[in-house]
């Protein structure tokens, strides 16, 4: 605008053109903006010249190959009891670094040049805004231009120029199409997003699955109740603008398929193309999981192809060929995981990310890689084996807590806003990633397991925990802020980790000179004692556990534990600490000793259940597992003790427990961490913010959003069949509230409970 002015500075006019030219200036501002209510003049990015249609992507000739591609693959190991600093990373055998990237370090975009664009009809969002940037650059040059002849050649008669439809010349732009100019922008987009986007379809390829491996029971396993559960969660959980005609190249995907490249593929939003035992370690001492990466993707970066490896040593089956269903559980959340990966939760995915609001990347294109960076281990990113960029800072932020803790953040607005209606600590600037990330990762791809340590993507699986709900709203943030999908936080409402825990959770130390503090005495803990005094509920509430803290120097292992990092030293003796070292070396009540939900377990007090709906609550005795619902008329967690009924009204209330004892009363746990619906309930979508003041915290949500949770899109989730958070399976069925069948047990009860016993313990000892 101000050079517009410059440019226009009159000399000597008289003052009624003067004042035409300015009613000019004026009118033609007030359109401007009206029309583009969201677009600050500077987003008219000259460095940055991206027009939407394919062709157009000659505008960076320099570059041979605009690709870029992750070379480590979030390999996910099961690294909980595993030793430490034995973690193996299994990089896929053939390089996936191009060399384009590398000899001119600059990138405009992801899809390779060669593949056609993916057809979106015509309305995709970001196309419609570059239109919208197209017609406002025009206006401004028109009416430069106009100005210059009026100066210069007096020829320049006002009303031809008014008269000039300049405003509809793109018979292809209807401004009501995306905003109705009156409502608020973000409303406008929700309303835009309401009507367009659909619940993402993907399509799994499991040819590899078969030729990789003679394993057809697990084959079958995973291909008819794994895969399709994971996928199932996924359809539930994030809607896409659908393509209508999806292209994923087989040169781009090694495990592709050249007629998914030539003739594309029909109802698909993403392809992911499964195999077994590719990169697994073969010595099967190192416990890869799987792994996963993606390996096509739009014209606006948004993954559209994946590979995801299993290593089949890692799960185990019956000898019908049959999981238990907290087995099925695992397996499934692994592959939910995965699927997460490819769509997008990555760091390497982070500077490819668009602002939903502008159409635009997050990190202005093109991408460099002289942008250096400091990665976590304090080596430069420059020197890693990695062909990540450096994401803006308004998306991933370098940040640290108390001295010499340090780790990157996500500070997009969503998940800033979700994290801290999660966590109730509103100067909270973002969420953090893991700053003991695998080898290979700068930034740390997973959620920092001290402040997500039962998430489905943080870097360790909790084994029974792990349930395919307890995908965090974070993670749903996290994918909304990649610009590319629109989530159902229904799905993510098992997640209760730190929920309302206030900021001294996250910013002080979780153990001060070996003692808990107040803040941090639901979840973390000081005691090694293993005894059956010392047994308390999981931070979760649906188990039994100890305390994960003992001398290391004691341990037989005593090698596998290298000594405690000074700047974690909670203890007076530098010796203790905890095996899973992820969680900032902060010991959690995470080994288990019963899961609430085992049907298996036997009761020493009839007043126990053991069932899906039970959880966990502690005692000046023991734990009991008791049936639990949550009562949104009383405001209050109902807990079935025998035949009997007690409410939890209050965070940590006292209940008598006389079964057990005259003296005996077992404690409420927060209503937060155990009735995630009864307050605030999805940490209000990301569209609100929760009120922890009030004595029942509540939602207030952004104007216009009236219902509890702020969520916008459940009309389009329930129109399509993947409404609110239903659970994905009734053996997956994990939410206390929703009465279920009692679950089924297996008719060889002996069998299978050793079975399960093995099982267990060969999980616990990989995955914990
Ligand atoms: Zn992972």
């Amino acid at each position: 605008m101000s050079s517009v002015e410059r440019d226009a500075a009159p000399t000597s006019k008289d003052s009624s053109t003067l004042l035409t030219a300015l009613l000019l200036l004026c009118f033609m501002l007030s359109v401007g903006v009206a029309l583009e209510p969201m677009i600050p003049y500077s987003a008219s990015s000259s460095h940055h010249d991206r027009t939407l249609k394919s062709s157009s992507r000659g505008d960076s000739p320099n570059i041979s190959d605009t690709r870029t591609h992750r070379p480590s693959v979030s390999a996910d190991s099961p690294s909980s009891l595993r030793n430490a600093g034995s973690e193996t990373l299994i990089l896929p055998t053939s390089s996936r670094v191009f060399s384009g990237d590398r000899e001119n370090g600059l990138v405009y975009g992801r899809r390779n040049p060669n593949s056609p664009s993916i057809d979106y009809g015509e309305s995709h969002p970001f196309e419609i805004m570059e239109r919208r940037r197209h017609q406002r650059r025009r206006h401004l040059r028109e009416w430069h231009d106009g100005f210059h002849d009026y100066w210069y050649d007096k020829s320049f008669n006002v009303n031809n120029f008014l008269n000039k439809s300049w405003y509809d010349a793109d018979d292809d732009y209807d401004p009501t199409t995306m905003y109705d100019i009156d409502v608020n922008a973000a409303e406008a987009q929700d309303k835009f997003d309401l009507k367009h986007f659909r619940p993402i379809r993907i399509k799994v390829d499991t040819r590899f699955l078969d030729q990789s491996s003679s394993q057809e029971k697990k084959d079958e396993f995973f291909e008819y109740h794994v895969l399709p559960a994971a996928v199932q969660f996924w359809t539930k959980a994030l809607m896409v603008y659908p393509a209508k005609r999806l292209f994923v190249s087989d040169n781009d995907c090694g495990l592709g398929n050249p007629s998914h490249r030539a003739n594309g593929i029909n109802d698909a939003d993403l392809m992911l193309y499964v195999s077994a035992n590719r990169y697994c370690d073969s010595s099967n001492t190192g416990g890869t999981l799987a792994s996963a990466y993606s390996c096509d993707w739009d014209q606006y970066d948004r993954p559209i192809g994946g590979e995801i490896d299993f290593c089949y040593d890692e799960f185990f089956l019956d000898a019908n060929g049959n999981a238990d269903s907290n087995i099925k559980r695992i397996m499934i959340e692994v592959a939910i995981h995965e699927i997460g990966h490819v769509l997008g939760v990555d760091s390497g995915d982070m500077a490819f990310y668009y602002d939903r609001a502008t159409g635009l990347p997050r990190t202005p294109h093109p991408l460099n890689k002289s942008d250096d960076a400091e990665c976590v281990n304090g080596i430069m990113l420059s020197q890693m084996n990695s062909n990540d960029f450096r994401p803006s800072p308004s998306t991933l932020k370098y940040s640290g807590i108390y001295p010499g803790i340090k780790f990157y953040e996500v500070v997009t607005p969503t998940v800033q806003r979700i994290a801290q209606n999660h966590f109730n600590c509103s100067s909270m600037s973002g969420m953090r990633l893991e700053n003991q990330p695998s080898a290979g990762s700068c930034f740390g791809d997973h959620w920092e397991e001290r402040t997500a340590w039962d998430s489905s993507m943080s870097g360790i699986s909790s084994s029974l925990l792990h349930i395919p709900e307890h995908i965090s709203p974070f993670t749903l943030a996290l994918l909304e802020d990649s610009g590319w999908y629109r989530a159902n936080y229904k799905m993510s409402k098992g997640f209760t980790f730190g929920r309302g825990a206030g900021c001294d959770f996250l910013e002080k130390p979780c153990i001060v000179d070996g003692m808990v503090p107040d803040y941090a005495a639901p979840y973390f803990c000081n005691n090694t004692k293993k005894e059956d005094a010392d047994v308390r509920c999981d931070p979760t509430h649906h188990m039994m556990a100890t305390c994960d803290l003992y001398d290391l120097s004691k341990e037989e292992n005593v090698r596998s534990y290298p000594p405690v990092p000074q700047v974690y030293r909670y203890f007076p003796n530098p010796a203790f600490g905890p095996k899973h070292n992820k969680a900032d070396y902060c010991p959690i009540y995470s080994e288990t000793i019963m899961g609430c939900h085992s049907e298996y377990n036997s009761k020493t007090f009839p007043e126990e259940s053991f069932n899906n709906t039970s959880r966990c609550y502690n005692s000046n005795y023991r734990p009991f597992c008791f049936e639990t619902s949550c009562s949104k008329e009383d405001n209050a967690i109902i807990v079935k003790v025998g035949d009997k009924f007690e409410k939890c009204e209050y965070d940590f209330q006292k209940i008598r427990a006389p079964f057990a004892g005259e003296s005996i009363y077992f404690e409420c746990p927060r209503k937060a961490a155990i009735c995630p619906e009864l307050v605030c309930p999805s940490s209000c979508s990301g569209k609100g913010t929760c009120d922890w003041k009030n004595e029942t915290p509540t939602c207030v949500c952004d104007g216009g959003v009236t219902s509890e949770d702020c969520l916008v899109f459940d009309k389009t989730f329930s129109r399509y069949g993947t409404a609110t958070g239903d659970h994905l399976d009734a053996d997956l069925q994990n939410v206390p509230g929703n009465s279920s069948s009692p679950p089924r047990i297996n008719s060889e009860v002996g069998v299978t409970l050793l079975f399960i016993f093995v099982s267990y313990l060969a999980l616990f000892k990989s995955i914990s």
